[in-house]
């Protein structure tokens, strides 16, 4: 029971719904622009450029260098194609890389973000950025990072791959199981977070057999709109290290790293809080990791980190990265506990209780 708590507010405007695209020419003006720079990955640079079409002078023209971890040499390039055009603010439409290069490109400029998310992964409500340099990545928070738009089009997310689809969400739900047992966790963000579980416990596995559903899309994309609230709202412990740890020191992917972890830190952690992990059992079945790995077996998610090429000596590195600067988890641990909890996941076992 949350009888103490502070909530911060959410500050980020938001527009939900099927064929919300049409909108962006409306909240760009809204926020007093009349040259904005379209960003995304070269993957989604068709789309980009569509877009760019659609909103007609409005538009300064398309940058589609958009890389995962925001590459610093990246934003440079974007920057000086931003300062080029005279766009002053961005829009980004993709995954949570675009959403970083926009953060970046803000950060240093001052610019406004709209941003269009096309996957679950959820930066775009958060205060995070997360930017790689030399090979090292670092993360900062400020309230200046946070996009002052966000436009949740459930059309565009039709498109999404089903292993994506099921990792992005399963990374997305990572925020919320984090958020339950956060000191600074919020009824607001307690409550959307109990009801991101439902949405995606009831869509995904209907996502699964029929992608295009929209029913079903729309759910998940409401999930992911909750879980990136909490993210942006609320600390993040354990699982979050771990997934940071091995995507920026052994560049595993994303939202596999995120899901695979996603059972055994939330196992490890139920042992101490049983009770803030209690949704979790309620909607996916206890105890709450096990029911996680029986749900993302069921939805056919990647289980084991060997799968994404990480042998046991980079299992040996990232739980001794894993333990060099403190941090809080509502369950004290040292080295030994890590690496069982990562050897676990290399070889994706059942969490036992
Ligand atoms: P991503 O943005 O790298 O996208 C993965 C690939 O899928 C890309 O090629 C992309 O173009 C493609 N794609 C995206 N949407 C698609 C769609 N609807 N249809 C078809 N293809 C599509 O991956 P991600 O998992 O969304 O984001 C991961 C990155 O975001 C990482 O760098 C991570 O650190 C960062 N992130 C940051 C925060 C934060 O708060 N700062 C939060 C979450 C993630």
């Amino acid at each position: 029971m949350l009888d103490r708590f502070t909530f911060p507010g959410l500050t980020t405007r938001v527009v939900f719904g099927r064929g919300t695209l049409a909108q962006a020419e409306a909240e760009i003006t809204r926020l007093g622009h009349s040259r904005v720079l379209v960003l995304s990955t070269p993957h989604q640079a068709a789309q980009a450029q569509a877009l760019s079409h659609q909103l007609g002078r409005l538009s300064a023209g398309v940058f589609a260098g958009a890389a995962m971890h925001t590459p610093t040499d990246v934003t440079e390039a974007a920057l000086a194609a931003f300062q080029g055009a005279g766009a002053t603010a961005v829009v980004a439409l993709g995954g949570g890389s675009t959403t970083g290069l926009g953060k970046a490109i803000s950060t240093r400029t001052g610019a406004d973000q709209v941003v269009i998310p096309t996957t679950y992964a959820g930066s775009e409500m958060t205060d995070i950025l997360g930017e790689t340099a030399g090979g090292q990545k670092t993360t900062r928070r400020d309230p200046s990072i946070r996009p002052e738009v966000v436009i949740y089009d459930v059309d565009l997310t039709l498109s999404l791959p089903v292993p994506l689809t099921m990792t992005s969400a399963l990374n997305a739900l990572a925020h919320a199981m984090e958020a339950f047992y956060a000191p600074d966790l919020n009824p607001v963000v307690d409550l959307m977070c109990r009801e991101a579980l439902r949405a995606f416990h009831s869509g995904l596995p209907v996502l699964a057999g029929d992608p295009h559903n929209p029913q079903a899309r729309s759910q998940a994309l409401l999930g992911a709109w909750f879980c990136s609230v909490a993210l942006g709202s609320v600390t993040m412990a354990l699982h979050h290290k771990l997934a940071h740890v091995l995507g920026g020191s052994f560049n595993a992917p994303h939202a596999e790293t995120h899901a695979i972890l996603l059972p055994h830190t939330t196992a490890f952690n139920a042992v101490a809080v049983p009770q803030a992990l209690a949704p979790i059992a309620e909607v996916f079945g206890g105890p709450p990791g096990a029911g996680l790995w029986e749900f993302a077996k069921r939805i056919n998610a990647p289980m084991r980190l060997a799968d994404l090429g990480l042998t046991e000596a980079d299992m040996d590195r990232a739980a001794d990265l894993a333990v060099q600067n403190p941090y809080s988890n509502p369950r004290p641990f040292d080295r030994e506990a890590i690496r069982q909890l990562l050897q676990d996941a290399h070889q994706g076992r059942k969490p036992q209780t």
